[in-house]
């Protein structure tokens, strides 16, 4: 864990605000990672992975989503697709992909449409058996990494249930096109994506089709959900740390800033919303190693908690940097465009409130 988290520092370095600025991460870097099965570490070691418990997995996580949310957005995206083909893939089919996802080739997950946001039943895109051929057609949005991908697991209607289809990029009828100047994590490739007519070997359908559209989308979003709550524990991190840093060495009316009480008190509450963040993944992330039956609850937890601390959080860190970090590319404004995107990713806060109120509900009853 440590030599993996040596790497990243040392191939982020100082570039992640360029990369948000230019709104591209050097993709050799993105595949380095890829190969050193770093995208998605959970991957057990039989087919190439690391292995990592979902515990070690969110520290790197975190780390990486101190450093640069773009990246860790691409993690996410990889973890949930690996996590998609190895739930519902046969043996054959995670034996391929999986090796191929833990080599250095890079995929994104589609779930979301035009007309298909919170409410993921509304999903229009089809994906049916035409003789020895899958035939996948629709349209996907904000499909993170896509900018990047080799391939894409694309989620879509199979008769009266739900499929996951591998799509490779370069398939005809596969058209990619980049969200224009995204609010924040603006590296992270994402994508509108169609899908006209496109034709596949059969054997492109992962080999759990058919069930219902909840528990596919459950099941993957479950992964998603744990690693966006890390990635916003890393905002909190570097939040934390530029705003003390500055605290403690600016002055102003004759005292450092911190010796106000006023921005003391900002001090304390990034510190109580990381600890707070961390604490909850770590739930999380024990549930998931345990397979809890608690675990699907303390997913929405976790990523609730953990993305609504770094929103308001990373704007407390603007305000103690004030002037200082009010510039593009600096780590808090960057830090503060990008925490807001996890309030409306795996699950708005306003859906993950109505999970964990309807989980409450049955705790009471
Ligand atoms: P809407 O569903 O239209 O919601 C608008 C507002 O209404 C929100 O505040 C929402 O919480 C609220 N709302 C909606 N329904 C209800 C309800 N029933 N009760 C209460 N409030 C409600 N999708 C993918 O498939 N793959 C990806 O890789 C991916 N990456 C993304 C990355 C980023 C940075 C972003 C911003 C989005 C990404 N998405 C991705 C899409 C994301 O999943 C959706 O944006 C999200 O599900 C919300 O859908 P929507 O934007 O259509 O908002």
């Amino acid at each position: 864990l440590s030599a993996a988290s040596a790497l990243v520092t040392e191939l982020v370095g100082d570039s992640a605000g360029e990369w948000d600025r230019a709104g591209r991460i050097p993709v050799e870097l993105v595949r380095r990672l890829g190969a050193e099965g770093l995208l998605c570490a959970e991957v057990p070691a039989r087919f190439g992975g690391r292995g990592w418990s979902s515990l070690d997995n969110g520290a790197f996580t975190a780390h990486v989503g101190s450093l640069c949310s773009s990246l860790r957005s691409l993690m996410t995206s990889q973890g949930m697709a690996a996590w998609a083909v190895q739930r519902f893939g046969s043996a054959a089919q995670r034996a391929h992909h999986l090796a191929r996802l833990t080599g250095g080739e890079l995929v994104g997950i589609g779930f979301s449409e035009p007309g298909a946001g919170s409410d993921l039943s509304a999903m229009s895109t089809t994906i049916r058996v035409d003789g020895d051929t899958v035939v996948v057609d629709g349209a996907k949005v904000w499909l993170t990494g896509a900018g990047y991908a080799d391939l894409l697991v694309v989620v879509g209607r199979f008769g009266d249930g739900a499929a996951a289809v591998v799509v490779p990029t370069d398939a005809a009828g596969v058209s990619i096109s980049p969200v224009p100047d995204p609010l924040g994590c603006r590296a992270a490739g994402h994508s509108t994506v169609g899908l006209r007519d496109v034709r596949l070997p059969l054997d492109a359908l992962l080999s759990g089709a058919g069930q219902p559209m909840s528990m596919l989308v459950t099941t993957a979003l479950t992964y998603g959900r744990v690693s966006v709550a890390w990635g916003c524990v890393g905002i909190l991190r570097a939040c934390l740390t530029a705003a003390t840093r500055h605290a403690a060495t600016r002055t102003q009316s004759g005292k450092p800033l911190a010796g106000h009480q006023l921005v003391a008190g900002h001090l304390a509450d990034l510190l109580v919303a990381e600890q707070v963040a961390t604490r909850v993944c770590e739930h999380a992330s024990r549930c998931w190693d345990d397979s809890s039956p608690e675990m699907v609850t303390a997913a929405v937890l976790a990523k609730h908690v953990s993305a609504t601390n770094a929103a308001r959080q990373a704007s407390t860190a603007v305000q103690v940097l004030a002037s200082a970090g009010a510039e593009d590319g600096h780590v808090v404004a960057r830090a503060y465009r990008d925490a807001k995107l996890m309030e409306i990713i795996e699950g708005s806060n306003e859906i993950c409130r109505l999970v964990l109120a309807e989980h409450a509900l049955a705790v009471a009853s």
